[in-house]
């Protein structure tokens, strides 16, 4: 596989970075992402290629079911990082269909590290849990409810951040947007729009 990876760099060079080397060489200047991206680890779930960005165009975090941990020093970190010396406009959450972590959130994990951290995507379980109880919902279909609950979760805990709190006291920027990412087919939906009524810049 390790051989693969390197054989694929040479693609890459000879099919995107050369070809488009002006803006490589612009990019290793200075980055200038408008987005951060808060997205799953999942290998299927690749921020860049599902939106036909090219790289430099977002600031990345992933991890284990796209949660935003309120005392987590590493996300804390990149979300400054991101908002105050980078200056991004757009925060992004994306969830996505079949993720492993959000079935580990439905049926419980022994791994402690796993489980410990999946924890803080407890109120979004129990959204889920009360939402399939009054429609009587099928797995499939409760899993996809608490997909969509994780993300209205996780753009919670980004709004109560002091930080993200303190600068939507003074402005609408950062905006937050949550979206979805279908594994079978490539598409994404828009469960919150941050772009609400304002013009695109
Ligand atoms: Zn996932």
């Amino acid at each position: 596989m390790i051989d693969e990876l390197l054989q694929g760099n040479k693609r890459y060079l000879a099919n995107e970075f050369n070809p488009n080397a002006e803006y490589y060489r612009a990019i290793a200047d200075h980055q200038a992402p408008k987005v951060l991206w808060i997205g799953c680890s999942d290998s299927r779930v690749s921020e860049h290629q599902m939106t036909g960005s090219k790289p430099g165009t977002m600031f990345v975090h992933r991890n284990i079911a796209n949660i935003v941990a309120f005392n987590d020093v590493n996300i804390s970190a990149i979300l400054e990082y991101a908002v105050v010396h980078l200056k991004v406009e757009d925060i992004i959450v994306c969830g996505h269909t079949r993720c492993g972590g959000i079935a580990a959130i439905e049926d419980g994990v022994r791994e402690n590290y796993i489980a410990d951290w999946l924890c803080i995507a407890t109120g979004a379980k129990e959204a889920a849990d009360r939402i399939a109880g009054e429609r009587s919902l099928s797995r499939e279909e409760k899993l996809a409810v608490l997909t969509e609950e994780n993300v209205k979760l996780q753009i919670k805990h980004l709004r109560n951040l002091a930080l993200i709190r303190n600068m939507h006291a003074q402005g609408e920027r950062p905006r937050i947007h949550g979206w979805l990412y279908r594994v079978e087919d490539g598409t994404i939906d828009i469960l919150v729009d941050g772009r609400g009524s304002q013009t695109t810049a």
